[in-house]
């Protein structure tokens, strides 16, 4: 059970605390939680770095990040003055074991001031290459032992393929037990994400016709009109299939096929989200074209600005073969899904930024009205809006007002902003908040982890074995390679 406030004493230590997704995210994310009052009183932000700035500085760049990305914008003065008295500038390299030792002595002194033990959270915002290194400097130090009231959040991408995942897998789970660790995939903290088991599991209504009796396909879309910005070296050796396949759209599958679960607990929950990647059925090396696409962006426009190809952003090599769009046709093997299409996409520098997943509904089983009704214009869709919108829409067909017989579909619409006037957390507000009150629920599991990269390792291999002959394939403001098209086109299906 969650509570909604952490109470215990935290020491909460960020390494990598200079790094981009410190600055963007986890301070901001920290900031609003205490601005809410989500932070225990007795808290403190330890922001390991291996230079030498030291707390006002740290201070002055946290205050650019918050005010440029916290949901609040820029931090009332009191306030940011009270939360900056909790943070301190520790100085450790990570490959000098004695540092680890130094970080054990500033918690202790903060217990012994504070006259017990602290919940410990360490935060790896680091490169994953040095998640290991960390994880064994902390066991060294005996800094992982407490099983109870340790724990350690790591970063995604796990790796980079299901080899490294397992290395660095195995050598987290040397040090600490599944329980204390979390690994993050940011999407699992969106409220319409959240509310996607909500809608499901909280109403009779959907789940009866939640199968393939009903259901014809389902599209799941996370669509961006960002370029890669200043991370095109990360996204050189990532690409959209590891940056947001492996994780976060194999997520939403799962919340969108698993099966009801006893109770909304950690272990239930994850247990039936691996049970539908277990299902999914495998791709084999040789049918990977039928089964998944590939794009990259060539120049164009986007909202009137002129967009620079891939290739020539910067850290990218003007060759490059990494793929910026992928789609992907699966099919979960099991009683509820046998034979319903899942389809998957998700690409940079698309028409629009839209996510979301609809669920497209078989047609009815006989055509009572005339033709030139036109009843056959369009399906009924379930659409669970993720952003920009967050709704709920069922689009579905009525009567045109008039004297003649025209059916039209029309939109049924939930809004979470008009019914519930209120602005919703950011995603690291959420999970920060369930990682320091223990709640795993909305983090992977290793299983899961393991699972996604086995489902998406050949295609990775065939697409690095293969370069694209094609790319350039798509113009920056499109949406996506016609490949893509033709993926969904070939079941007689279409994107929307
Ligand atoms: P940055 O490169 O911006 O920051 C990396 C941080 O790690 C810096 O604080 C850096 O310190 C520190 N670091 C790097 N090398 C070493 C080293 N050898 N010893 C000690 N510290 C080191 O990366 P990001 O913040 O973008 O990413 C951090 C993690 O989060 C990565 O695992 C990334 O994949 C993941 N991530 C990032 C997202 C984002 O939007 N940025 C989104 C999702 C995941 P220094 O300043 O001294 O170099």
């Amino acid at each position: 059970m969650k509570a909604a406030i952490a109470s215990s004493d935290t020491l909460f230590v960020l390494f990598g605390a200079s790094g981009d997704l410190a600055w963007r995210m986890v301070v901001p994310a920290l900031f609003d939680l205490y601005l809410d009052k989500h932070l225990p009183e007795r808290f403190r932000l330890l922001a390991v770095g291996r230079s030498d700035a030291g707390d006002a500085a740290l201070a002055e760049h946290y205050f650019k990040g918050v005010a440029e990305n916290s949901r609040r914008g820029a931090p009332p003065p009191d306030a940011w003055q009270a939360f900056c008295g909790m943070i301190r500038h520790i100085r450790i390299d990570v490959s000098a074991p004695e540092d680890f030792s130094k970080l054990g002595k500033a918690l202790e002194i903060y217990e012994t001031e504070w006259g017990g033990k602290a919940e410990r959270v360490f935060y790896l915002a680091t490169p994953p290459s040095l998640f290991e290194r960390i994880a064994l400097g902390l066991g060294a130090a005996g800094l992982s032992q407490d099983r109870d009231h340790v724990r350690m959040v790591v970063e995604k991408p796990l790796g980079n393929d299901l080899d490294s995942f397992r290395r660095i897998n195995d050598a987290l789970c040397r040090i600490f037990e599944e329980r204390q660790l979390f690994r993050i995939d940011h999407y699992l903290g969106k409220e319409t994400v959240q509310n996607i088991l909500a809608m499901r599991f909280a109403n009779p209504i959907f789940e009866p016709i939640w199968n393939r009796r009903y259901v014809d396909h389902v599209t799941i879309t996370v669509a961006e009109t960002l370029g890669v910005g200043k991370r095109g070296g990360y996204y050189e050796h990532a690409g959209a299939l590891r940056d947001m396949v492996q994780n976060h759209l194999l997520q939403l599958l799962c919340l969108v096929a698993m099966e009801p679960p006893v109770a909304y607990d950690a272990d239930d929950i994850r247990d039936k989200k691996v049970d539908v990647l277990h299902a999914v059925r495998p791709i084999p090396r040789d049918t990977v074209d039928s089964f998944a696409a590939r794009g990259q962006y060539a120049e164009g426009w986007i909202q009137g600005a002129k967009l620079a190809p891939y290739r020539d952003e910067a850290d990218v090599d003007p060759h490059s073969n990494t793929e910026t769009y992928a789609a992907l046709k699966l099919y979960v093997d099991n009683w509820r899904w046998q034979d319903v299409p899942f389809y998957l996409r998700t690409g940079k520098c698309l028409a629009a930024s839209v996510s979301e997943i609809s669920i497209r509904f078989r047609d009815v089983p006989h055509r009572a009205f005339p033709a030139s009704a036109g009843l056959n214009a369009q399906p009924t869709r379930l659409i669970i809006q993720m952003s920009p919108e967050q709704g709920i829409v069922l689009k579905f067909m009525a009567k045109e007002p008039g004297s003649q017989l025209r059916l039209r579909l029309v939109d049924m619409r939930f809004s979470y902003m008009e019914a519930f006037k209120t602005d919703t957390p950011a995603a690291y507000e959420t999970l920060l908040r369930d990682v320091m009150v223990g709640d795993a629920t909305l983090f992977m599991r290793a299983d899961q982890v393991e699972a996604a990269w086995k489902l998406v390792m050949p295609i990775l291999d065939v697409w690095a074995e293969n370069p694209a002959a094609d790319f350039p394939n798509y113009a920056a403001g499109t949406w996506g390679p016609e490949s893509a098209d033709l993926l969904v086109a070939r079941d007689g299906n279409s994107w929307l």
